[in-house]
């Protein structure tokens, strides 16, 4: 779940915790700063939180210093907040580089992709969110989704029960690997 953390992010957690569920947020630093109590939440009840950079800016054309600076504000608020540096990041627009492996690899994170994509910042819409990711959704997919979005918080309990009962497990991403990441490798699905 990316962009957070948004208002409606302890919502979320509300219906993560009723559900059982737990995920992976990546959150923007600039936002984290002003809701630590929602990061401290999210690990206290089992999430993962992983960087989405200090705020989002586009990692293409930007110089070594401001992506380090980029990565470097982004780890100090999930630090801040949670007393754990994170070891995942996933690239603002999923924009990587090898600038980016290379600056991810030297803090110790694994750069997460996707490969499920609802695009639910285009279409605002829960239906439209819930059908295609329950369309796309494979064994080993890492669904990209947003907290940030109310249609898509308001997918979210049909996306949880629909992956269910085809039979999937929903899991974070460090299990979805059992663990086994690397710094500065690139991950889309396992
Ligand atoms: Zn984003």
């Amino acid at each position: 779940m990316d962009d957070g953390p948004a208002p409606g992010t302890a919502k979320v957690l509300d219906l993560l915790r009723r559900k059982h569920v737990r995920a992976t947020f990546f959150v923007v630093g600039e936002r984290a700063v002003r809701s630590p109590a929602l990061l401290r939440r999210m690990v206290r009840e089992g999430h993962v939180v992983g960087s989405h950079s200090w705020n989002h800016p586009e990692f293409l054309g930007l110089s070594a210093r401001r992506l380090r600076r980029q990565l470097f504000r982004a780890d100090r608020a999930i630090r801040r907040a949670t007393g754990q540096r994170p070891r995942l990041m996933r690239p603002p627009f999923g924009e990587v580089t090898p600038e980016v492996r290379t600056a991810c690899g030297a803090l110790g994170e694994a750069v997460v992709l996707w490969d499920v994509d609802p695009r639910d910042w285009k279409d605002r819409e829960a239906d439209t969110v819930v059908k295609r990711v329950l369309k796309h959704a494979r064994r080993g997919s890492i669904i990209l989704t947003h907290d940030s979005l109310k249609s898509t918080r308001s997918a979210y309990p049909r996306i949880i029960d629909g992956l269910r009962k085809r039979g999937f497990t929903l899991v974070t991403v460090p299990q979805l690997f059992a663990r086994r990441m690397h710094a500065g490798r690139v991950y889309l699905h396992a």
